[in-house]
């Protein structure tokens, strides 16, 4: 049913860049023999997923939705994609998703925008949120049952919280970055995203792991997740942070989150106002730090050693870079590559990448103070509901405001996910972020299950 979802749906909503319904038949055959001849199945088995086109899969085109790997067909797995056959799942195809994961709406990619399945009657296509836009839209127009997704500023939550589903960026460290196409290392996180709390814990369980091929993955169990699930929150502390109260805002978004503070009190937890005093500087840090990673990650696309070469006739091998380069990627990648080349060099180097350096940590400091008084923190995911598809793509500084809220827990390197929290005044869904202290999935998935 998946497949004739997938081949029904994909080219009214561009989600998918590749479709492999062979790849979802095949694995369904081989839990089908495990069964029959009486072998244990994973926790994924038989479940058909969507795979953002950002994770390496051995055989099927990874192009991180660039012109620049267009036709690049990897010759290994990544480790997430790997855990997750293992665990049983099949591929339905690769999901679009903002070229190189850089974007909040999926309007940079190469192969197109996605559009949201979510319709009004002004007649405006909306975005489904980026970088993960593609896994968002399949997912909530039931043309995958879950997803993987990756988080760098807010790319499984911001999507997520536009479509009406359910994401989680686990804590930095928990699911391998190996074979995952890199954007800003220090804070690339892969995560499921699903319909809801329990989709997610599953499929987060199947992703995760110690990976000694990347040298900052968690050399800790897996714990199960899915097996914990409580909502019931007495003795809990749910924190909510006075500085997200922000001008720009929508009311239906405060609304929304005054309503999650009600759930919350239900379900047992006392509510207590804290503050992250250093909020406001997360986004011009983290629009600094992550461009400044992804100028030295994405020097290696030198057309001679993945995907496109652009080599004009008589010229020479600098001659080829410099075509490669303006030939392969688009122009949020260039201005990328542009603000953390510049924000690297000798001469500024101190006053910008140190600065934001140096912010980073007293965001961290901040939410480490603030874990000292409750156990989550409960905060809206964007300031909007999801913009008309156009609004925001001539005005870069507008669509990274989109990710004011879901940067600081990523520069903090914090366990956080996005739930659905009801529709705003239009009939578009809203989510909340709950973020969690180090390694406490299990607090963040447990709230997120009493607000769902
Ligand atoms: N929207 C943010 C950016 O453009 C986040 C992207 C991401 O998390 N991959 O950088």
């Amino acid at each position: 049913a998946f497949n004739a979802n997938v081949a029904a749906a994909s080219s009214a909503l561009n989600a998918f860049i590749v479709e492999t319904p062979e790849l979802a038949v095949q694995a369904a055959q081989a839990v089908d023999a495990d069964r029959a001849a009486g072998k244990a199945l994973g926790s994924m088995a038989g479940v058909p997923i969507g795979m953002k086109d950002l994770f390496c899969t051995n055989g099927t085109q990874t192009t991180a939705a660039s012109q620049m790997l267009e036709g690049f067909t990897p010759t290994y797995e990544s480790t997430v994609s790997a855990n997750l056959w293992a665990a049983g799942a099949g591929m339905l195809g690769k999901l679009n998703l903002d070229q190189f994961a850089m974007g909040s709406s999926n309007e940079t990619s190469y192969f197109g925008n996605v559009i949201s399945p979510w319709k009004l009657d002004d007649g405006k296509d909306r975005a489904p949120g980026g970088s993960s836009g593609g896994s968002s839209a399949a997912i909530s127009a039931r043309l995958c049952p879950a997803a993987t997704g990756t988080d760098t500023g807010g790319s499984i939550r911001q999507p997520a919280a536009f479509t009406g589903i359910t994401g989680i960026k686990p804590t930095y460290g928990r699911c391998s970055r190996w074979g995952v196409v890199a954007f800003a290392s220090s804070l690339d996180q892969a995560g499921p995203m699903a319909h809801d709390v329990r989709d997610c814990a599953i499929m987060l369980g199947a992703m995760a792991g110690y990976d000694p091929k990347d040298s900052t993955s968690l050399n800790l169990s897996v714990p199960n997740w899915e097996a914990a699930l409580n909502s019931d929150l007495r003795g809990k502390k749910v924190g909510v942070p006075r500085e997200y109260r922000m001008d720009g805002t929508d009311a239906d978004i405060l609304e929304s989150w005054d309503r999650g503070i009600e759930w919350l009190k239900d379900a047992g937890a006392e509510i207590v106002e804290i503050s992250l005093p250093h909020t406001k500087y997360a986004l011009p840090a983290y629009y600094i730090i992550a461009p400044a990673e992804a100028s030295s990650n994405l020097a290696r696309y030198d057309g001679v050693r993945y995907g496109l070469r652009d080599l004009p006739d008589g010229a020479g091998l600098q001659d080829m870079y410099a075509a490669t380069r303006a030939a392969g990627f688009g122009p949020e990648v260039k201005r990328r590559i542009m603000i953390g080349t510049y924000v690297l060099s000798a001469g500024f180097y101190d006053a910008y990448y140190t600065q934001a350096q140096k912010v980073r940590t007293l965001i961290a400091r901040d939410f480490a103070e603030a874990f000292t008084q409750c156990d989550v923190i409960l905060a809206p995911t964007t300031p909007t509901a999801a913009f008309p598809l156009g609004e925001n793509s001539e005005d870069p500084l507008a669509m990274y405001l989109n990710d004011v809220f879901a940067v600081p827990a990523s520069l903090a390197g914090l366990p956080a996910m996005s739930v659905p929290c009801g529709l705003n005044k239009d009939g578009l869904p809203l989510g909340l972020q709950i973020i969690g202290n180090q390694l406490d999935e299990q607090g963040v998935l447990n709230a997120g299950l009493a607000i769902e």
